[in-house]
């Protein structure tokens, strides 16, 4: 039967969630494959929230006030810069809705995060993919160069999901210059407190010299807060005012705004966990390295194995041991930084995969 909606919807693919682990063997399931903070939330931040429960016969606060003002004495920005969303990637939808028209390409590094084609897509945009280079990096240069007209947004992503690659400062410098100033360019910073690279590039910094430069930023994953849906953006006013109109109206809870708030007073704590995760992730792509597993060094809360076309039968071994992570099939994992047990389980696991095959083969070589 014809479909009366949307043409084209009957062969789009919806977002792709993390897989859920099985329990197996006894093993207690770890769930590796949505870069979510193993720690639970802090004590201070439930109470916040609890507190917030006994109003949610009310509407929220629609311009986020208070949070929005929390933000821009964070970054020494004016609340005029701050717009919030349900987590980064409505805030993502919302640049896109508000920066392009029906055929303008949104470009992007590929493979990159997921979300960027299909939420270019819905807005009536076109994804302008453009491959990562040899090493997992943005190629700045081949983006620079494939910039039309009609390339009216530009995702950065970094450290880059899925690989966790680092783009460099001057490099990205460079690629502003060549740019049109009236290209928009989000550096999406969902990771950047996991980011310890000396040269990487600081959005907050690009967007104090270059007014067309917005930066992506969200509580889901160092402030450890995936479940109530919370990002922002730190862009040129201009920008920001559009943003809050072509946002879901509401669609930030005064439960996720309280939270935001909580967790930005609880900011030393917060920052002594994420401290953990870069420690055990040192522990974690050595261990694979040293069982023969061709991991790359990340700067995210995650890693990339590059498994080629030993992923499935990798993706396997650690289903097996209770492990779920994102595969790419043919490609590689992406298996996020969890609790010191979880990691351990990955390394026996990572282990007995090595025994299991003669090599892994990696796309790299
Ligand atoms: N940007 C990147 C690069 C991500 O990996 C993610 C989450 N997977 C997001 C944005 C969106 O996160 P959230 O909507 O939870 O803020």
């Amino acid at each position: 039967m014809k479909s009366s909606h949307r043409a084209g919807l009957e062969n789009f693919p919806p977002y792709r969630q993390g897989k859920t682990p099985q329990s197996i063997n006894g093993f207690e399931p770890h769930k590796l494959s949505s870069n979510e903070n193993p720690f639970p939330p802090l004590p201070s931040v439930v109470a916040a929230v609890a507190q917030e429960l006994g109003n949610i016969n009310l509407y929220p606060d629609i311009g986020a006030a208070e949070l929005r003002h929390s933000l821009a004495l964070h970054w020494s920005v004016s609340p005029e810069n701050i717009a919030v969303g349900a987590g980064s990637v409505e805030v993502a939808s919302q640049i896109i809705h508000a920066v392009t028209n029906p055929g303008d390409l949104v470009m992007f590094a590929w493979r990159s995060f997921e979300a960027y084609p299909l939420l270019a897509t819905v807005a009536g945009a076109v994804p302008q993919p453009i491959a990562l280079n040899p090493e997992g990096g943005h190629d700045l240069d081949a983006m620079a160069a494939a910039v039309t007209a009609r390339t009216k947004l530009v995702f950065l992503c970094n450290p880059n999901n899925p690989n966790g690659v680092v783009l460099e400062s001057a490099a990205v410098e460079a690629f502003l210059q060549k740019i049109p100033s009236d290209t928009v360019v989000v550096l999406d910073e969902a990771y950047i407190q996991f980011n310890r690279s000396a040269d990487t590039a600081i959005g907050i910094e690009l967007f104090r010299k270059y007014p067309n430069v917005a930066v992506l930023h969200t509580f889901s994953k160092a402030y450890g807060l995936a479940g109530l849906r919370i990002g922002y953006a730190i862009a040129a006013s201009s920008l920001i005012e559009n943003l809050q109109k072509v946002a879901v109206p509401f669609a930030v809870s005064a439960l996720a705004q309280r939270a935001a708030m909580e967790s930005l007073r609880s900011g030393a704590e917060l920052q002594e966990r994420v401290d953990v995760i870069v420690s055990e992730r040192r522990r974690v792509t050595d261990g694979l390295l040293d069982a023969g597993l061709p991991v790359w060094p990340s700067e995210a809360n995650f890693v990339w194995i590059d498994s080629g076309s030993g992923t499935a039968a990798l993706a396997e071994v650690l289903a097996g041991h209770a492990l779920s992570v994102r595969v790419f099939p043919e490609e590689g994992l992406r298996v996020t930084i969890g609790s010191p047990e979880a990691n351990d389980r990955l390394l026996d696991a990572a282990r007995q995969a090595a025994e299991s095959f003669d090599t892994v083969p990696s796309q790299r070589s």
